[in-house]
């Protein structure tokens, strides 16, 4: 050797996860999650990562494959080279970025969120519990369910149906769990701007704390109007910020809150810089998952943690998944994720297992 940079190893490593139920995407539905495992190796130092493509938020699973086919191809040049190989495919970068932070993390001994972050400790990161497009009386027991399991916090799917009926399911949750459970509607873009002014009315008197992409991502104009009504619900992008940006969100002053999706954002890295720029312009952030396997679910939990006063957020997907790409290392209490503090992401060593 006569470099001082250690060689690193790369290999990525196919998987397919069968979901609990059919869920429904911008794309389509879908059964199943396939993806990478995606593993460095130097100086005896692992670091494990995961690429998981969601046509419509990321790369195509064949673009995802190349690209981290062509990392490995130049990561002889190092980590720089092999980043550059995936810049264009967030779910790709994400993988690889993510099992070089988790191998710094580890050798360096700590948690991968405090080499995230501002490196104090964090124990836990508010969750919120997700209830999906169903029927008034599924809806109403999936809420209760979901408190009865601790959670604080609730965010409905709306927008798929009739806005009378969603409505129906906001004001009979808000009956049904108590007073201090914070409610979220989440539309996937999918209302009109009528009826998203008509909605607020229901959602301000039913307690709604956030209204996320009521309006297709396009809509910055119109996100803009609905946070300038008088009415009291934060207004937050999800979608929006995949289309547009930081900038332009900020610049049309569209959001009160902003979903940071690390898959889709192409990392922890990416996202972790949003998080420094979106917190100065005072934009309230949550995390959520593209419904991961555990290695960049657990990944999320410490972007969350890294995040200074993050909002309960969508990190509790787990059991959309019928299995998983090994042991879970992070605990679901009082609604709340507790962080791991084992050093670099905190997951055994999971290339062996099938
Ligand atoms: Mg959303």
């Amino acid at each position: 050797m006569t470099s001082e940079a250690p060689d690193v190893g790369l290999q990525i490593r196919p998987y397919e996860l069968e979901l609990t139920e059919p869920f429904e995407t911008a794309q389509g539905t879908i059964t199943t999650r396939r993806g990478f495992l995606v593993r460095v190796d130097a100086d005896d130092v692992l670091g494990i990562g995961e690429a998981a493509p969601l046509p419509g938020w990321t790369e195509s699973y064949d673009a995802c494959q190349e690209a981290l086919e062509n990392a490995i191809d130049v990561i002889d040049s190092g980590t720089a080279a092999a980043l550059e190989a995936v810049e264009e495919t967030p779910a790709a970068r994400h993988g690889l970025s993510l099992a070089i932070a988790d191998r710094y993390a580890t050798k360096a001994a700590r948690p991968l969120y405090q080499y995230l972050g501002d490196g104090s400790r964090v124990a836990r990161v508010p969750v919120n519990a997700t209830v999906g497009a169903r029927s008034l009386e599924e809806t109403v027991l999936a809420a209760t369910t979901a408190t009865g399991r601790g959670f604080r916090c609730l965010k409905l799917k709306v927008g798929s149906g009739a806005l009378e009926d969603d409505l129906e399911r906001v004001r009979r949750v808000r009956a049904a769990v108590d007073e201090d459970v914070e409610l979220r509607v989440d539309a996937n873009g999918g209302w009109t701007y009528d009826e998203a002014e008509t909605a607020l009315e229901t959602l301000e008197s039913s307690g709604v704390a956030i209204l996320e992409q009521p309006l297709p991502a396009g809509a910055l104009g119109g996100h803009k109007a609905l946070r300038e009504s008088d009415y009291d619900v934060d207004i937050a992008l999800d979608e929006g910020l995949l289309e547009h940006g930081v900038d332009a969100i900020c610049d049309a002053e569209a959001a009160d809150v902003v979903v940071l999706k690390p898959m889709a954002l192409g990392g922890l890295d990416v996202a972790r810089e949003l998080v420094t720029w979106l917190t100065e312009l005072d934009i309230d952030l949550l995390v959520t998952t593209t419904i991961d396997g555990v290695v960049a679910r657990t990944a999320a939990v410490h972007l969350a943690a890294a995040v200074p006063d993050v909002r309960a957020s969508g990190l509790a997907t787990g059991d959309l998944l019928a299995s998983d790409l090994g042991r879970d290392p992070v605990v679901f209490e009082k609604g709340a994720a507790v962080v791991p503090q084992a050093k670099g992401l905190g997951i055994d060593d999971i290339w062996g297992e099938p």
